[in-house]
């Protein structure tokens, strides 16, 4: 028997095409042909289950080999085999509708998952890297005859009978020149980690050395020779296909460690698993956070099956969770269409609510368990959180009852406790409660301070994502806005009915002030002279919140350009009632008063940690003079 015929493609240059377009991804070729492998050998163990095959199954290893030699790369696998009708049937008729439309449609396409998938093209995937392919399949059925399948890259093959004689399918690829680079170890091996890791059934890929006992030595211990085994480059139960129920935390953290061998053990992890309305397995690990510009993206590996598919989950895992890590196996989400179509995907669109809730859940479950320790995690948590806040919702729905806020004592409040404990002293007379933080308690400790002693409470907001967390809060909590500490002076952060007056006159004021302005000879600086508390610091430097909010904003690239490129504007609060503001009006001559005026407002940039340089050593000179 022997025939010739044409692969029904509607067009003759389906290879050309595949080729050219599909370049960069055509490492793929071994992930297609491996999963067809497998998928064949799972097919022959349903059918021995459902007593449809009686035979032996034997060894169903799949084995991937190559020949330097011969250029050539062998899938190799036990599973239930063609005859030859079949290959005609599945592999020749490449049934899809409209080769041109498919030609057009796909001329720009940037990845090769795009298109193969879609077409059921997995199997040509192997003309991306051969110019020759080679099947010898017997297939299960009794009496069936061994057929051979030989195709050189043209819509034309060959088909005949061969010589296999044990059950299953041998994919010879003869590989073409440019790809030469895939007739190497460490690439097919690299590769092999790459897809084929998770795979159900055990893949063999060479073999490697083992050691192993033999007898005892001279001296009684036990006696090592190397011998040489299967090389069995997958793990054929990962965990997420386990029962949490069968697992223990050291099965997780041993997974973790296989996965990212150079990361510190993760906080905590979910167990994901649903079957309805779609499918979908997984384990989220939250990472150690070590340093939050260190955060890393796509950790997150998105598998079909136990097949890998991509470390690309955009749009199947909420944006705030990309920087968990671990794995998210699903068949029901359409891996080879593109991301527009993904993002429409109804069950996408379950799936990444399924995970925000589920995320939500767990943490909110920690916290209800053991606070102790949820608050001391908190500072790895609490990243995720107020990303997750920040930038969803729904999220922000659940997380309100369980996000923390910290002080600057290192006490945690979640926001409803927040709110009780300081709505009291930090309530306005609009009646708006104002949250006071800080974003670096080291350096603005005088704020802190006087704040403290007025017994208002103040937060540390001190990451990056906190200053998008003040607006979220501000946005979300009724009649409560921020300010930071040193957004003006203590008594005027919390704008109340009582103020203290100042005991200057008019005159006195304007005195003052001028003096002030003359000594410190900087536009950058506008002198107010105010009636503070006399316990109160006699100068403060503050820079008013709105406007530090928006240089802020346009430092870290969120726009507001303008705000940049202005220059720092401070105010500089003379507290009136200060006796220091009595001894300089008092003081002999204008130098005078200049000099103590100048070592009063310096006194204030080196609490604050803004003296520094020429002013510094100035001010150092002046201090001793003083004394
Ligand atoms: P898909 O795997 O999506 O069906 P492929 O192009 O990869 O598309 O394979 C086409 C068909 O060829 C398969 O559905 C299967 O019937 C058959 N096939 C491919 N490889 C094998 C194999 N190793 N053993 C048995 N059948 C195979
Ligand atoms: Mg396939």
């Amino acid at each position: 028997m022997q025939e010739k015929g044409t692969i029904s493609i509607h067009t003759e240059n389906i290879f050309p095409i595949i080729k050219k377009f599909l370049y960069s991804d055509n490492e793929i070729f071994l992930r297609e042909l491996v999963s067809n492998a497998v998928d064949a050998t799972q097919k022959v163990k349903r059918l021995a289950t459902l007593g449809q095959y009686t035979g032996d199954l034997g060894d169903l290893t799949v084995e991937v080999s190559f020949d330097k030699e011969k250029k050539t790369i062998t899938i190799a696998d036990k599973g239930l085999g063609m005859t030859a009708d079949e290959i005609k049937k599945y592999i020749n008729q490449i049934a899809f509708s409209g080769a041109t439309e498919f030609v057009e449609k796909f001329k720009d396409a940037k990845d090769a998952n795009e298109i193969i998938g879609k077409f059921g093209l997995g199997f040509y995937s192997a003309f991306m890297v051969a110019h020759r392919v080679d099947i010898h399949s017997l297939s299960y059925q009794e009496g069936a005859k061994p057929a051979k399948w030989t195709c050189d890259g043209s819509t034309s093959f060959e088909i005949s009978e061969g010589d296999r004689t044990e059950r299953g399918t041998e994919i010879v690829l003869h590989i073409n020149e440019e790809s030469e680079e895939f007739l190497d170890k460490w690439k097919l091996q690299e590769i092999l980690d790459k897809y084929c890791k998770f795979l159900p059934i055990p893949i063999k890929f060479e073999t490697k050395t083992e050691n192993v006992e033999d007898g005892k030595d001279d001296e009684g211990n036990p006696a090592y020779k190397s011998v040489e085994v299967d090389n069995i480059i997958n793990t054929t139960q990962p965990i997420w296909t386990k029962a949490p129920s069968d697992l223990k935390d050291e099965d997780y953290l041993a997974f973790y460690k296989e996965l990212y061998p150079m990361s510190e053990d993760p906080l905590f992890w979910i167990h994901l698993n649903v079957d309805y309305p779609f499918n979908l397995t997984g384990v989220l690990y939250f990472p150690k956070v070590k340093n939050e510009f260190e955060l890393q993206r796509n950790k997150i590996k998105l598998f079909s099956r136990q097949v890998f598919i991509t470390d690309e989950v955009k749009d199947i895992v909420p944006e705030f969770l990309m920087l968990l890590h671990g794995v998210i196996d699903s068949p029901d989400i359409p891996l080879n269409v593109s991301r527009s179509f993904l993002q429409a995907d109804g069950n996408v669109k379950k799936i990444n609510s399924y995970i925000t809730k589920k995320v939500a859940d767990k943490l909110s479950e920690l916290f209800k368990k053991d606070r102790v320790s949820y608050e001391s995690k908190w500072n790895d948590i609490g990243l995720f959180v107020k990303y997750g806040m920040v930038s969803e919702d729904k999220f922000y729905d659940k997380a309100k009852d369980f996000a923390l806020l910290k002080n600057t004592k290192g006490e945690f409040y979640t926001l409803p406790e927040y709110q009780e404990k300081v709505k009291a002293a930090q309530t306005d007379k609009d009646e708006q409660t104002i949250f006071l933080y800080s974003t670096d308690p080291e350096k603005q400790n005088t704020f802190i301070e006087s704040a403290n002693k007025k017994d208002y409470d103040v937060l540390a907001l001190d990451s990056p994502i906190d200053s998008h967390f003040i607006n979220n809060l501000e946005q979300k909590l009724e009649k409560t806005s921020l300010k930071r500490v040193d957004a003006d002076v203590v008594d005027k952060l919390i704008k109340k009915e009582e103020s203290t007056s100042n005991v200057l006159t008019e005159e006195q004021s304007k005195q003052v002030k001028e003096v002030f302005e003359k000594a410190i000879a900087n536009q950058s600086y506008t002198v107010e002279v105010e009636g503070l508390s006399p316990e109160e610091l006699p100068v403060t430097i503050t820079m008013e919140e709105f406007m530090r909010r928006m240089k802020d904003m346009a430092q870290t690239g969120g726009g507001m350009g303008f705000y940049g490129a202005m220059p720092d504007n401070y105010k500089v609060a003379i507290n009136g009632n200060h006796k220091i503001i009595d001894k300089i009006l008092k003081a002999e001559g204008e130098e005078e008063k200049g000099r103590l005026a100048k070592q009063a407002f310096d006194l204030a940039k080196l609490s604050q940690g803004m003296l520094s340089g020429k002013d510094l050593t100035e001010f150092v000179k002046r201090s001793v003079d003083l004394i």
